[in-house]
């Protein structure tokens, strides 16, 4: 499919703002309304996995939400695959493809039955439907034919990619495909993803997992509380976290935490533990060490490890 604007990426959100209408009779701050989204600009580039990041409450199901067309926005504007949402309605919607946080079927349809009444909401006359291959690349070939109420949660998710591809829209949107989900069921809805990814489908998935946006995503935007506080390639976030911890054991016990002017954070953790942070630019490991035994302690036992994303972000949002 053609963008519908030259070399537009494949969503721009301008300014974005969302305020829900208050609960009636609503008194003090709470009259006003909640504000979810609070001016957010981004643009998510053709091509890539990208990764909405942000913790519960935050404004993601608003944001994709705006884009189903499912929620009206108060100001802003957005554009998928370079149509506005408000003006070529039906040139977005059929850009995108959007598998919702909660799960909705009616139980009674086989999942062979819910791609073929998806694919006739999209007028797709029935030599040019997916069904099948669908259902294939979802690896749920095998219960074509079993109502939706027999489907186990993950099977359920995967109907659920199928059936926001019945249109081969050139994005793919997933909010919150594997909360709740287990582990084994994650790998293979990302194995999903990446390999609809290699196809040349864009991907935006929203989550509060730090480690499943690391993982997959080549780029991740993070909101808060309705404002977007960081964007950047993924590679550029985790190198923000140019700090290391060193966890230490201490013969003995530990009356108050060791300091020095070249850690960055101390804390003791425990009677005989303390966490010494420090920036891996300027100093190692060994040096640490070699401060905390200057000091008279006695190190029994040592780990390290890299700040994650997880440090990222309670940098990035000063929470923590
Ligand atoms: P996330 O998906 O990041 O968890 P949401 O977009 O669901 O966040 O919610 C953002 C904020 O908007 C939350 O404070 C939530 O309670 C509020 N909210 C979400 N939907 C509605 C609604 N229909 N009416 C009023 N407030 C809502
Ligand atoms: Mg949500």
């Amino acid at each position: 499919m053609a963008a519908g604007m030259a070399d537009a990426p494949a969503i721009r959100i301008d300014n974005l703002a969302k305020r829900y209408a208050p609960p009636k009779g609503a008194k003090g701050e709470a009259a006003e309304g909640k504000l979810a989204l609070d001016g957010v600009s981004f643009d998510v580039p053709e091509g890539s996995i990208f990764g909405l990041l942000g913790p519960n409450g935050a404004g993601k199901s608003t944001l994709i939400n705006i884009l189903a067309g499912l929620v009206n926005k108060t100001s802003g504007s957005a554009e998928i695959w370079g149509f506005d949402i408000d003006q070529h309605r039906r040139n977005a919607s059929r850009a995108i493809g959007i598998v919702p946080q909660e799960i909705v079927f009616d139980p009674f349809f086989t999942p062979y039955e819910v791609l073929e009444n998806q694919s006739g909401f999209y007028g797709i006359p029935a030599k040019e439907r997916r069904s099948e291959e669908l259902l294939a690349a979802v690896r749920l070939a095998d219960k074509r034919d079993a109502y939706a109420r027999t489907l186990s949660g993950g099977m359920k998710r995967r109907l659920l990619v199928a059936k926001a591809m019945v249109h081969s829209p050139p994005i793919l949107v997933l909010d919150e495909p594997t909360a709740g989900v287990d582990v084994e069921l994650r790998r293979q809805l990302w194995e999903l993803v990446t390999e609809m990814n290699r196809e040349g489908v864009t991907v935006v998935l929203t989550t509060h997992y730090l480690e499943e946006a690391e993982e997959l995503c080549d780029r991740i935007a993070i909101i808060n509380h309705g404002k977007l506080i960081a964007n950047k390639p993924t590679r550029d976030l985790v190198e923000m976290a140019r700090e290391k911890i060193v966890a230490v054991t201490v013969a003995g016990g530990l009356a108050s935490a060791p300091q020095h002017a070249a850690f960055s954070k101390v804390e003791l953790t425990g009677e005989r533990g303390v966490e010494v942070t420090y920036d891996k630019d300027t100093m190692n490991a060994g040096q640490v060490l070699a401060i905390l035994q200057e000091q008279g302690l006695t190190v029994e036992d040592v780990t390290t490890r890299e700040a994650d994303l997880e440090d990222v972000f309670v940098q990035l949002t000063g929470a923590g």
